[in-house]
């Protein structure tokens, strides 16, 4: 009996595998027709200046919406587009989304607007990177300023050496460059001196128990102190509850992004807020 509930489980084991193997190729196949299929769209997560109390920009995220599945999550989908090296083409259509839409809120009257958008490691890694962003910022008439890129910290410090290389390159193009995650790599402090970037994004997962005498609330604080010392913004991602913004604000950061702030929403609704704050009951001061 016991052999044969081993070897139950083991085939179940197999089985169960095998149909995550197929799904996960399915879903590959799907995204790749996604593009085409006008899928995908950009979702715009405020960011808040806290000096300034306004909304200086945004985040653009991928969405995908799937006609069987619905939401698809960017962590599910960009993984396997990442693997099969598919992120370099959709990242470009990100980047070109992007841009143009940052274009068009400063057209429309949002005249500081910017948009930080997020690269793939392999993207980073690629070597039309640069080529590309700079064709962009041509081809809209985008002060480079308005652009960041964000790369998240185990990709900076992945193979260090040439990662300062490409951002340096990035860099004299005059973008912003964002190191995304803040926290859960392992940076090196010698390194982070040496790579030009202009700001660290603190991870959720610091934010979001910020009592008195917590470690994380020690650490957020370590890194705006840190950051000012390298002369770097502090953004703080994941802000939630208004404790967390009067904490966050208190300790340094110098952006705000989560809920609390604003969801990912649609570019004209993001216009609407910027253009019309008062029509907005916000909660945080
Ligand atoms: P990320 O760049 O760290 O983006 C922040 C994620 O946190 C987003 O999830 C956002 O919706 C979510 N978030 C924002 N505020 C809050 C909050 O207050 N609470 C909580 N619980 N979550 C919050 P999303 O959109 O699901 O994206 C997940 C990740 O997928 C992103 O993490 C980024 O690494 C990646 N991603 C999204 N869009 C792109 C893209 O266009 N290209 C690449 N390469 N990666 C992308
Ligand atoms: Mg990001
Ligand atoms: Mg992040
Ligand atoms: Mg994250």
């Amino acid at each position: 009996h016991a052999k044969n509930a081993g070897r139950n489980t083991y085939s179940f084991f197999e089985a169960s595998m095998h149909a995550n193997v197929q799904q996960q190729l399915s879903l590959l196949q799907d995204f790749r027709k996604a593009l085409e299929n006008n899928e995908l769209s950009l979702a715009y997560q405020p960011k808040l200046h806290v000096a300034s109390g306004k909304i200086s920009g945004a985040e653009a995220l991928l969405r995908w919406w799937h006609d069987e599945h619905g939401q698809v999550a960017p962590d599910r989908f960009i993984p396997l587009a990442e693997r099969t090296g598919l992120i370099v083409p959709i990242g470009e259509w990100v980047l070109d989304r992007a841009c143009r839409q940052v274009r068009e809120w400063q057209d429309d009257g949002w005249v500081e607007a910017s948009v930080a958008v997020n690269l793939s490691p392999m993207q980073f890694r690629h070597s039309g990177l640069v080529a590309t962003v700079r064709t962009l910022l041509n081809r809209y008439g985008l002060k480079p300023q308005s652009l960041t890129l964000e790369i998240t910290e185990s990709t900076a410090m992945h193979d260090t050496e040439s990662s300062i290389v490409i951002l340096q390159r990035l860099c004299d193009l005059g973008v912003r460059i964002a190191i995304d995650d803040f926290g859960t790599g392992y940076s090196s402090l010698l390194y982070l001196k040496r790579l030009p970037v202009d700001e660290l994004k603190i991870d959720r997962g610091f934010v979001r128990d910020l009592a008195p005498e917590t470690e994380d609330r020690a650490i957020v604080g370590a890194v705006a102190a840190l950051a000012q010392t390298l002369g770097l913004e502090v953004v703080a991602e994941g802000v939630e509850t208004q404790t967390q913004f009067e904490v966050l604000s208190q300790l340094g950061c110098d952006y705000l992004q989560g809920y609390l702030l604003g969801r990912p929403m649609a570019p004209d609704a993001l216009l609407d807020r910027v253009m019309k704050p008062s029509d907005f009951p916000d909660t945080y001061p």
